[in-house]
């Protein structure tokens, strides 16, 4: 199987109550734990790349691992989107050097600004059949509306969480009452969760007691996830939490293993504990193994 486009996947998980994970990628090891995961789970799966990563890993360098990871995973739907894309040219760059999704992200700008520039996006991606993901103030007609909570591993000032028995942070939850009023008004119009990881306090807790400095790092509960997956939430957005997967493991392995030297004795476990992380999130909270 090709690249494939988002259209198809989205109108399955939207019709089935499930949702499809978008996961971000930087470099080998990263492509390989997500893939190796939806690969042997028979599971669609959206890889993203965002300006920051094909600024560090080279556009060309991450189009090939995404090509690779399709042909060693031929019976899964893969697609290939950009996350956030701040301009037209850079959705345009994407489009032509074989995306099948972007995202235009010109919320930066003032309002009549950002639907000039979607629409622009919008009509150049679609005479090359690529779909758009756009973030508006309001709705303008394109194919997916993204919501969320805000991005990385702090998206919640203690202040406004409350603490529960154990002392752990509780979040606020996530507003599906908007949720369910856009799918009331948009009948079968696809939403994307952004920020949506949920900040798996084991890893935190790896992360604090080798070395590291992450207190109070939050996220979303992964039952409201499950919920929003159910409803018209087709795409959830998942970054952090693979950082921290890899984080963790790779602290924890010099803590344990201090004379290691050779980066595959500690990428190795590293991309084993994404790829489980992955396979948990695909089975228990996207709803999505067994829907390639
Ligand atoms: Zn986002």
């Amino acid at each position: 199987m090709a690249l494939v486009t988002t259209t198809e996947m989205f109108k399955k998980a939207y019709d089935g109550g499930y949702a499809i994970g978008a996961f971000n990628v930087n470099n080998m090891e990263i492509v390989q734990g997500i893939t190796e995961a939806a690969g042997e789970l028979k599971s669609p799966v959206i890889l993203q790349v965002s300006k920051g990563a094909r600024a560090y890993a080279n556009h060309t360098y991450l189009v090939k691992l995404v090509e690779a990871a399709v042909i060693e995973n031929p019976d899964i739907p893969i697609a290939l989107h950009l996350d956030h894309g701040d301009s037209f040219e850079l959705c345009k760059s994407c489009v032509d050097g074989g995306f099948t999704s972007v995202m235009i992200d010109a919320s930066s700008k003032p309002f009549a600004e950002n639907i000039e520039i979607t629409k622009k996006v919008v009509e150049y991606a679609h005479d090359h059949g690529v779909v758009v993901e756009a973030e508006l103030g309001t709705l303008a007609g394109v194919e997916a509306i993204a919501i969320g909570t805000s991005h990385g591993a702090y998206k919640f000032t203690p202040d406004q969480c409350t603490r529960n028995e154990q002392g752990i942070l509780v979040p606020p939850p996530l507003r599906f009452d908007v949720l369910e009023e856009v799918s009331k008004r948009l009948p079968g119009f696809p939403i994307v969760l952004h920020g949506s990881s949920s900040v798996p306090q084991n890893f935190v807790k790896m992360i604090n007691e080798n070395g590291g400095k992450m207190p109070d790092a939050i996220g979303i509960p992964e039952d409201e996830l499950r919920h929003a997956a159910e409803l018209s939430v087709c795409k959830i957005n998942i970054d952090s939490d693979l950082r921290l997967a890899m984080t963790a493991t790779i602290r924890e392995h010099f803590v344990q293993h201090p004379g290691d030297f050779d980066p595959r004795q500690y990428l190795k476990p590293a991309r084993a504990a994404i790829k489980e992380l992955v396979r948990h999130k695909l089975i228990d909270v996207l709803g999505c193994a067994g829907k390639a």
